[in-house]
């Protein structure tokens, strides 16, 4: 359990369905409750029914198409933590011949935490929505800032409630800027020169 370098390995065609999972996808799947990078999947179904959240899609949606592109790995750091483990992966996109990709995610570290409510997949939801990271896990405080779910916990009184508030995916300004390589190009094709 949680050996760093443990990776699992899923493949697409060019249309975006799943051809092939392996590794040890099925390991992380069950030990993963909340992450919307990890988790359960079918072959012959879209990769995008598996990511949740119109902006991480649209950032899939533009990886793929640099991948494609370029005929070059891009490397994606990551959190697919459980509740009770924090983890550090790294998502290596990778393409194969006719327009196929290979992604592979690895763990870099992982480091145990007491148990997060918050993260339990089956932990009782309020109508409350907060928004998390699709890639980093930081949680959006009402501020605008964004904090690691401990901090999140925290600073909004969770613990003190009887039901936690719902996870909606997005993506932190952090991460949007790496991944989409500056701010003001959101959504454009990459430059591929
Ligand atoms: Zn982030």
């Amino acid at each position: 359990m949680d050996a760093v370098g443990r990776s699992s390995v899923w493949t697409i065609d060019r249309e975006n369905v799943i051809t092939s999972v392996g590794g040890d996808w099925d390991a992380f799947a069950e030990s993963n409750d909340a992450a919307s990078l990890c988790g359960s999947s079918v072959v012959g179904r879209s990769l995008f029914d598996f990511i949740s959240g119109e902006e991480t899609q649209r950032i899939y949606r533009l990886l793929l198409r640099r991948v494609r592109a370029v005929d070059a790995p891009v490397i994606v750091p990551f959190r697919c933590d459980s509740p009770e483990m924090r983890r550090h992966m790294r998502l290596e996109i990778e393409p194969l011949s006719e327009r196929a990709i290979e992604f592979r995610g690895v763990l870099v570290a992982a480091e145990p935490r007491p148990h997060l409510r918050l993260l339990a997949r089956n932990a009782p939801r309020s109508k409350a929505l907060l928004v998390s990271c699709s890639f980093c896990l930081h949680m959006r405080l009402p501020d605008g800032e964004w904090v690691e779910a401990e901090d999140a916990v925290v600073r909004l009184g969770l613990l003190t409630l009887e039901r936690t508030p719902r996870l909606a995916h997005g993506i932190c300004p952090a991460c949007k800027a790496k991944l989409y390589g500056r701010r003001d190009d959101m959504g454009k094709p990459p430059a591929t020169s």
